[in-house]
């Protein structure tokens, strides 16, 4: 057992923030890109630069995670990411994980008696050890025979080589001069050198019996080491790509204003934010000691999947977006692809370990079925946002399953306020309409955290939304735009749940583009007069209002010429006729206007500013439709449905399954990320489309695969399908899925807003 103890790589030092921002500030101007030296050293062999090894550790990253009174930093695994994260964007091409992680954590605690000299060998970089982690090494008597490959490291002074049967290995202290042994180089990508151990009776020195544990712990902290070098291999790769985006001129332009090009350069920054949260998840799980064994594993291989995955993606798109240049040795970030390619397969490719982390994660489902607890206390609306996030957390889930209606739960579709009064009459009892508004307009005054938990729990047990316009769009807005008497008429209806609004946006001729709309209000003395034509409105003829955005100056630019408007529906002139949807129901509607005369206290803030208005109430409400629930929700479904086909067994199904099972996990760190950032109070910024996008296309994804492990009976419409011996339902989240990707700005609408507002590129 390694003497630190399984899990104890947590912050050994105080490790503050401003102790980590100085790590990345000595490890970046330690590590700058030198392609000239990474081209030498590739064209003399590819060994260690001595020199340039020690200098590492004279930094103390060779021992970054051995604790201080065995000679080592005793830094921890955030430190260790950060350095490793800023080795991988300088294109540092020595073993660093290899033989600056893995080895002196295998060192640690050895049984044989030289180990402490051995150790401070390492340390202080005199000596360079890899350890193969691969091969099938026999022992007798301390003889080793075999072979034991993936190194990492060629020319090293010594090698540990893990000797017996898989489960029982021990460890054993091989020098790279002993008898016997012959080392066989083995070419990476990037010119880096690995050796393969052929082994005939060679003499080796025992480190250590039972050595299992000890080797499962050293690798789940060298891959999450490796993912964070690939995350920074990343960090470069996309700099430079989008670098060349904007300077690259083609057809008379900077080729990074092409969309084609655009949303193929935001698809591979979004691969790169999922590997950092998944890293950035990793770092916390293994900084815990509380965390066991399962879940150190599954976050090193959820990091290591996540960032192997990624660094697929973007070696691809690099290449394809620079042309020509991107697949010549002459320029630099064909040596940052070589090092992906070398890298990403180091101790376990992507497809590994989103196997292993959908084997590992089986008992995950049954442990977050955690109870909750009828009998605690309720506290009052207003209190609720005093309590800590987690009794918070516990109240509302408490409330929800005691009263949320059984018959209710996972509704195929969306439910008509109607059918979930019972519900509705609970929430008003209990004051709990409006989470977002605060205490003295009848709200609940939650943070943005706490609103998002109250959410998540509702979806978390299938409960519908209580989510109507009413609530999140027309009270916000009146809150920010609207006078003392608009905030008096129209607030107290939306809280006893009388008023039930709907929003009309979208026009025929003004979906994307809603700035186009044409929709006229024209002033006639207290009144305007509306006509024109709605499109796409949500539950409008279930609705007692709408909210609408309407052309008052028809000269003037097309966002500056908008009014925000209310009306009852029932308003004569307003016709509103449901449309039927391919699933079969009629949730969208055309709202018709003609001639209704809508009285001027109806307008929102100044005439002509509707545009600026029903823009500035994005905030959190973005990260909400980024919650990964219904993927988690669909997943579920996917796992009924593959057991009652009977094809959870299946290799084709267990393998796209895994591929899901991952990106579920990566939308999750990803969306806990924002979430983190909301709870220090931090601004969201338009980088947050990137969980809408992943969310909705990961959802779709899984609904697709639960139509084909459906097979057969994956036509079949209804809530109780045949299949097997079971009855399904295979096709609600695949309609469910469909729309999600238009509505809330489609998704190719936020690349755009990604490619221009984050990535910088040029406007098409
Ligand atoms: C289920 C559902 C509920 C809805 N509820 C409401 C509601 O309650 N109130 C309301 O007002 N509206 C609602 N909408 C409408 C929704 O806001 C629009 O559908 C959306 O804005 C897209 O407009 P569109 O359908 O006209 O598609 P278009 O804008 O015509 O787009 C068609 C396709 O072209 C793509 N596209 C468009 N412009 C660009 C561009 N510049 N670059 C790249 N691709 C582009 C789009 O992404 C899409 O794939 C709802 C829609 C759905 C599906």
């Amino acid at each position: 057992m390694n003497a630190l103890g399984p899990k104890d790589h947590s912050m050994t030092l105080a490790q503050t923030d401003e102790t980590l921002d100085l790590i990345a500030d000595v490890a970046s101007s330690f590590a700058r890109r030198e392609p000239s030296r990474v081209r030498a050293l590739r064209d003399d062999g590819g060994h260690v630069d001595r020199q340039m090894w020690t200098r590492l550790a004279d930094n103390g990253w060779l021992g970054i995670l051995i604790p201080g009174d065995l000679g080592g930093a005793g830094l921890g695994v955030e430190a260790l990411t950060v350095v490793a994260r800023r080795l991988g964007a300088a294109g540092f091409p020595e073993p660093f994980v290899a033989a600056g992680v893995l080895a002196p954590l295998l060192l640690v605690g050895a049984v044989d008696g030289d180990a402490e000299t051995r150790l401070t060998d390492v340390l202080d970089g005199t000596t360079v050890v890899g350890f193969g982690h691969a091969g099938d090494v026999a022992e007798v008597d301390g003889r080793l025979t075999g072979t034991s490959r993936f190194t990492g490291v060629e020319g090293a002074d010594a090698y540990i080589v893990a000797a017996g049967s898989p489960g029982s290995r021990r460890l054993f202290w091989v020098t790279a001069s002993a008898a016997g042994l012959t080392v066989e180089t083995e070419l990476a990508a990037d010119g880096t050198r690995s050796a393969m151990l052929t082994l005939d009776g060679v003499d080796g020195l025992l480190l250590h019996t039972d050595a299992e544990p000890l080797i499962a712990d050293a690798l789940a902290l060298a891959r999450v080491a490796l993912a964070a070098e690939l995350v920074g291999n990343m960090d470069t790769m996309l700099e430079l790509t989008l670098e060349h985006l904007g300077q690259r001129r083609q057809f008379g332009r900077p080729i990074g204003a092409f969309q084609a090009l655009q949303h193929r350069a935001v698809d591979a920054w979004i691969q790169r934010e999922l590997a950092d949260a998944a890293l950035e998840a990793a770092v916390r799980t293994l900084s815990e000691p509380s965390k066991d064994d399962r879940a150190r594993d599954a976050a090193a291989s959820s990091a290591k999947a996540a960032a192997a995955h990624a660094a697929g993606i973007l070696v691809k798109a690099a290449v394809q977006l620079h042309g020509a240049i991107g697949y010549t040795d002459e320029y630099e970030v064909g040596l940052y692809v070589n090092r992906a390619l070398t890298l990403a397969p180091y101790l376990g490719n992507a497809d590994e370990h989103t196997r292993r982390l959908a084997e590992l994660s089986v008992a995950e489902a049954a442990a977050q079925q955690r109870v909750a607890d009828p009998s605690l206390a309720v506290p009052a609306a207003a209190e609720l946002d005093a309590l800590s996030d987690e009794e918070f957390r516990r109240v509302v889930r408490a409330d929800i399953e005691a009263n949320y209606p059984p018959a209710l739960r996972y509704a195929p579709r969306r439910l008509f306020w109607d059918e979930q009064q019972e519900w509705i009459d609970h929430l008003i009892a209990r004051g709990w309409v409006a989470p977002g508004w605060p205490v003295e307009h009848g709200g609940m005054g939650l943070g943005p955290l706490k609103q998002i938990i109250f959410w998540e729990e509702h979806e978390r047990w299938g409960a519908a939304l209580y989510r109507e316009h009413g609530v999140v769009q027309v009270g916000p807005m009146l809150m920010k735009h609207g006078t003392t008497e608009q905030l008096d008429r129209w607030l107290p209806p939306i809280l006893t749940g009388e008023h039930h609004w709907c929003q009309g946006y979208s026009e025929s001729e003004a979906g994307s583009d809603l700035a186009s709309l044409r929709t006229r209000a024209v002033r006639e003395g207290d009144h305007y007069v509306v006509d024109g034509q709605k499109i796409w409105t949500t539950l409008a003829q279930a609705a007692t209002h709408i909210y609408f955005l309407a052309r008052t100056d028809p000269a003037a630019k097309k966002q500056q010429g908008i009014s925000f408007l209310l009306a009852p529906i029932d308003t004569p002139g307003i016709t509103v006729r449901p449309i039927r949807d391919i699933a079969g129901h009629d949730e969208l509607c055309e709202v018709f206007f003609d001639g209704v005369r809508v009285p001027v206290e109806n307008l929102v803030g100044a005439e002509n500013h509707g545009w600026t208005i029903a823009k500035s109430l994005l905030g959190h409400e973005r990260i909400t439709i980024g919650s990964p629930s219904a993927a988690e929700y669909g997943l579920e479904v996917l796992r009924r449905v593959s057991r009652a086909a009977g094809v959870d067994g299946d290799s084709v199904f267990r393998a796209r399954y895994a591929v899901l099972h991952r990106d579920v996990v990566l939308l999750r760190d990803a969306y806990h990320r924002y979430k983190e950032m909301l709870a220090r109070g931090q601004e969201i910024g338009p980088d947050v489309s990137l969980l809408k996008i992943v969310a909705t296309e990961t959802f779709q994804r899984i609904a697709e695969l639960t139509i084909d492990t459906a097979g057969d009976a994956g036509g079949f419409v209804g809530a109780d399908v045949q299949v097997g011996d079971a009855s399904v339902d295979v096709l609600t989240s695949f309609y469910r899925s469909l729309p999600m990707t238009i509505y809330g700005g489609s998704n190719e609408i936020q690349r755009g807003i990604i490619a221009t507002a984050v990535l910088g590129l040029p406007r098409g």
